[in-house]
């Protein structure tokens, strides 16, 4: 039987905790934040905003809590046995829920409508090529 397009799985890299989403990505960014990278170990991370309603989580996972560069209070939430990070919610942003590109099976169908914090690039990572880059977070409207 084909998969429906529109639902993806994920999950961490021990299995304990998996994901499966039901509704369209309605924000794809790359962000170069320090926390970002910090987070993903690397230059930035691929988010995938979606309506928290689409995402189901099974399994449980930690939260780590902080006050991000834009002034939002992020929680992201990680395996707490193999430490991978998995999906993040944000004060600005209620009703929706961030998932980890990586987190997903197959993330091949998403690429990034823009980088974020481009002003925290390093000089070993890139930013997306034929994306608008913002300094920090794009201007409102
Ligand atoms: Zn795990
Ligand atoms: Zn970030």
């Amino acid at each position: 039987m084909p998969e429906d397009a529109s639902r993806l799985t994920g999950g961490c890299l021990c299995g304990a905790v998996s994901i499966e989403i039901t509704g369209p990505a309605h924000v794809t960014a790359n962000c170069h934040c320090l926390s970002c990278q910090k987070l993903s170990g690397t230059g930035h991370a691929f988010h995938l905003m979606f309506a928290e309603d689409t995402v189901a989580i099974n399994g449980e996972t930690k939260g780590y809590s902080w006050t991000a560069d834009s002034g939002n209070e992020v929680t992201t939430h990680f395996c707490p046995n193999c430490g991978a990070p998995l999906f993040g919610r944000s004060s600005g942003y209620p009703g929706s829920i961030t998932v980890r590109a990586a987190a997903l099976d197959d993330s091949s169908g998403f690429s990034p409508q823009v980088s974020v914090y481009a002003k925290r690039l390093q000089n070993w990572d890139a930013t997306a090529e034929g994306t608008p880059a913002f300094p920090e977070m794009p201007p409102a409207g």
